[in-house]
């Protein structure tokens, strides 16, 4: 089999998969991780004064979730989700005005909001087999800082990702997702978006709704249950990437129901249990892609998350053209996921 050159389903991007240097995932397998130490972590239970007051806390009474806040003087504790501003955001809605001297380089002012959500209070707690609940919460919590983000007129755009070990960014340790909410679309948003746009314009359907129809027919299928499909994306540009899609058409990822919530929970901790124990607890990244603020609801574009693990370095080539190469054919990632997440599912009580 050769290299083959893949364009993306809407961006002009392009991949070479190398399937010539495909390998085993127990080539790739990553060395066991450092111990990670809870010892002074800032996101531990009784630490809360080291953090800022947190805007949202989810704590439980007599088996209900109650939703509660933090106040300077006050700082809840046998939390079970807590979230609050990050000590060093990127962007904040405190800024001051940026100016160049020349003129040649334009600075906008970016307003915004970068928050933190610590998805558990164990520092063990990871996503690839923390309890459903806990993953639930969080993205309930995700949802609801989501929610008031939308009321700030300013906001335009809001991004939900996770780093997982420090080889993909992360600075700490204990489970925590980000959340940057800001008053510009991001590029890569933007593109997705208006192709998306494009191709309803010409094919009257949502291209993810016509993702969704193809892949789950190709070996590229990860796994699906009534709510949610997985695929390893036809030109995936990191190896055993892999993408979570609601099986509806949806738009707006606030629409999601208790079930979908539920499902969805279940799912990512599937494929990443499943990550995780092939290619011995990689690195990796993930977000969310959502319709910009202003255009939440419609017919062409459809909520998504995209988990990129972390196992090549991109060189000359990718930084200085845009394109890439990937040494794993999405087709033998989603065969040794799918195997792999038989096993991981007798591990999942229903
Ligand atoms: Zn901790
Ligand atoms: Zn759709
Ligand atoms: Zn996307």
């Amino acid at each position: 089999m050769g290299n083959e050159v893949r364009k993306d389903y809407l961006l002009n991007r392009y991949v070479i998969i190398a399937s010539q240097r495909a390998k085993r995932p127990s080539d790739i397998a990553q060395a066991p991780s450092e111990a990670s130490s809870s010892k002074n972590c800032p996101f531990c239970p009784g630490n809360e004064h080291i953090t800022p007051p947190a805007d949202l806390v989810y704590l439980e009474k007599n088996n209900i979730v109650i939703i509660e806040k933090d106040r300077e003087d006050l700082r809840h504790r046998e939390w079970l989700v807590r979230c609050f501003e990050n000590l060093y955001p990127a962007l904040s809605p405190h800024v001051t005005e940026v100016k160049t001297d020349s003129g040649f380089c334009v600075g906008r002012e970016v307003y915004g909001y970068h928050e933190i959500i610590v998805e558990s209070p164990d520092h063990l707690e990871q996503p690839s087999f923390a309890r459903l609940k806990q993953l639930e919460l969080m993205f309930d919590a995700s949802l609801e800082l989501l929610r008031r983000y939308y009321n700030d007129k300013s906001i335009e755009y809001v991004q939900i990702f996770r780093n997982y070990r420090r080889e993909a960014g992360a600075s700490l340790s204990h489970p925590h997702t980000q959340i940057i909410a800001s008053s510009v679309i991001p590029s890569a948003i933007s593109t997705e978006f208006e192709f998306a746009r494009k191709y309803y314009k010409e094919e009257k359907r949502c291209v993810f709704c016509s993702i969704l129809e193809d892949e789950e027919r190709s070996p590229r299928l990860i796994y699906k249950d009534d709510k949610f499909t997985v695929i390893a994306p036809w030109a995936s540009i990191h190896p055993y990437e892999f993408w979570i899609i609601p099986r509806r058409h949806e738009s707006d990822i606030l629409d999601t129901s208790a079930s979908e919530k539920n499902s969805f929970a279940r799912t990512l901790r599937l494929c990443l249990g499943s990550l995780t124990k092939l290619l011995g607890n990689p690195p990796y990244n993930y977000g969310f892609h959502i319709n910009p603020k202003q255009d939440r609801k419609n017919e062409y574009y459809h909520w998504h998350l995209e988990v990129y693990p972390k196992l090549s370095i991109w060189g000359g080539f990718e930084l200085s053209t845009g394109m890439y190469i990937n040494i794993t054919p999405p087709e033998l990632a989603a065969e040794w996921l799918r195997e792999e997440i038989k096993k991981e599912e007798s591990t999942l009580a229903i």
